[in-house]
């Protein structure tokens, strides 16, 4: 797969999920568009950017040992429902601090593979294995 066909079939994914071309305005099936967008350098600011990163790897939180994936039950609230050995709420309830142990092992999802990504010499190659 060339670097124009990565990068084109990775918006696609992004779009399915909601990615709307974040600050990057531009149409990928206007002929040319996205050679100029490998040649130019801007596609860097389409796979880089958080929107694209939450839309192409999702947002779930997971262990970053066993890839338990942590849930939490309200939008916004700090609960977080999720056992496996490396992550556990202790001693919830009226006698417990609620404290979380653990925490530090935790990742979201795209924001693990955009670090990833990150350090990619190559980071279209990187996507492809995403795609
Ligand atoms: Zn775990």
């Amino acid at each position: 797969m060339t670097d124009p066909e990565i990068l084109k079939k990775a918006i696609e994914k992004a779009e399915v999920n909601g990615f709307a071309g974040g600050d990057v305005h531009m149409d990928k099936d206007e002929e040319g568009v996205i050679e100029h967008c490998i040649e130019t350098g801007l596609y860097a600011s389409i796979i880089f950017s958080h929107d694209f990163a939450k839309a192409f790897w999702g947002e779930l939180i997971l262990c970053k040992t066993c890839r338990t994936e942590i849930h939490s039950p309200v939008s916004g609230s700090n609960e977080y429902i999720g056992d496996c050995d490396h992550f556990k709420i202790e001693n919830r309830g009226s006698n417990g601090d609620g404290s979380i142990r653990g925490w530090g092992n935790l990742i979201i999802e795209w924001e693990y593979y955009l670090q990833q990504m990150v350090l990619e010499e190559e980071p279209l190659k990187y996507l492809r294995k995403y795609l």
